[in-house]
């Protein structure tokens, strides 16, 4: 049977159906449509001011690639210039090929590019040598917990350097809904807390942040660098099988098939928590060692460096510092690593 014709231009057959809404576009009108709704996602939360100088955590995978070929188109109508910023955390087979595609897109794309290594900035740590430390710990199911807080510094120390005014990543509708999950599932309020909003808005002198495809799904993300033709890398982060994330995105995925609207219902959800006072957490203060936003007395990135240093990195992840763990988003930007990517294949 041939496809529909498309429900917006009439013109064009149908190449997909839009996951959520049904809609039968053409690849064309998909791609207009989708750009809108991030445009309209930063108009909106007034992300991105006139005249901010915006880093842009490029991980080669296809969230940033996505989300940097997406603000570049817009650039001109926001009036806002862009930086990419990879992090390359000494991750073995895996991160060289990663960027190698961030500096393809940056060629392409004529966009600046800096790369911040874990090596240089935290004393000569690698994930690598963090994954041998924490094996035989008990801990080395953490490495995405020490990865996700180094990164957070690392972006935050790459956007510094080349000027900027605003950090934008790439996490999707999934992602968030995950962290979401993954946050009542541990009970963790101080980052439900947290959770809501479109990003940060720079506490404590941290650069603002934002998530411009907060309420785009993955499915579509793949579909946008489908139809754009964007080379991006989807390969799997050595270490991202052990993550406990992979528990929540397949409960998720399950929860979605049941209720297509499940992931928006909880990134809705938690913009719109109100937490007794009781269960609010205390008002950050500064790290005493490196001036950082913290809750204790080290930021958790001190802390987790600490720990390591001293050789017991279990330290710096006890039962205290719940929340820490596995905060980060394998396959996001602002976290280099890849989840396998959906195949990317139109409904018609
Ligand atoms: Fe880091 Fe992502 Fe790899 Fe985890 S999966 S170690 S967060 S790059």
């Amino acid at each position: 049977m041939p496809a529909p014709p498309c429900t917006s231009c009439h013109a064009a057959r149908a190449a997909l159906r839009r996951p959520r809404s049904g809609q039968a576009l053409c690849g064309a009108c998909f791609c207009s449509a989708f750009e809108a709704e991030v445009l309209h996602t930063v108009l909106a939360g007034r992300l991105l001011p006139p005249g901010a100088v915006v880093a842009v955590g490029a991980s080669g995978g296809k969230d940033s690639t996505v989300l940097a070929h997406v603000l570049r188109g817009l650039a001109p109508r926001l009036g806002i210039s862009l930086q990419l910023v990879a992090v390359d955390e000494g991750i073995g087979g895996y991160r060289d090929a990663a960027l190698a595609a961030v500096r393809r897109q940056a060629a392409r794309w004529e966009l600046p590019l800096t790369v911040v290594a874990y090596e240089d900035l935290f004393g000569g740590w690698t994930m690598d040598a963090v994954a041998r430390s924490t094996a035989g710990s008990g801990r080395s199911r953490s490495c995405c917990t020490f990865c996700g807080v180094l990164r957070r510094r690392a972006l935050e120390e790459g956007a510094r350097r080349v000027g900027a005014t605003h950090i934008v990543t790439g996490h999707n509708a999934d992602d968030m809904a995950e962290t979401v999950l993954m946050n009542f599932l541990r009970g963790d309020t101080g980052r439900l807390a947290r959770g809501g909003g479109l990003g940060s808005p720079g506490e404590g002198g941290a650069l603002p942040r934002c998530r411009p495809l907060q309420f785009a799904s993955q499915k579509e993300v793949v579909l946008y660098a489908h139809f754009r033709r964007l080379d991006y890398f989807s390969e799997e982060c050595v270490y991202a099988p052990e993550a406990f994330r992979g528990h929540a995105r397949d409960l998720l995925k399950r929860l979605e098939a049941a209720r297509p609207s499940a992931v928006l219902d909880l990134v809705h959800s938690a913009e719109r928590l109100a937490l007794a006072a009781s269960a609010r957490p205390p008002r950050p203060g500064a790290c005493s060692r490196c001036g950082a936003l913290a809750s204790r007395a080290l930021c958790q990135a001190c802390a987790l460096l600490d720990g390591l240093n001293r050789g017991r990195p279990r330290l710096a992840i006890g039962k205290g510092r719940r929340g820490l763990d596995e905060q980060a988003t394998p396959g996001t930007p602002g976290d280099p690593a890849q989840t396998p990517t959906p195949k990317a294949v139109p409904t018609f």
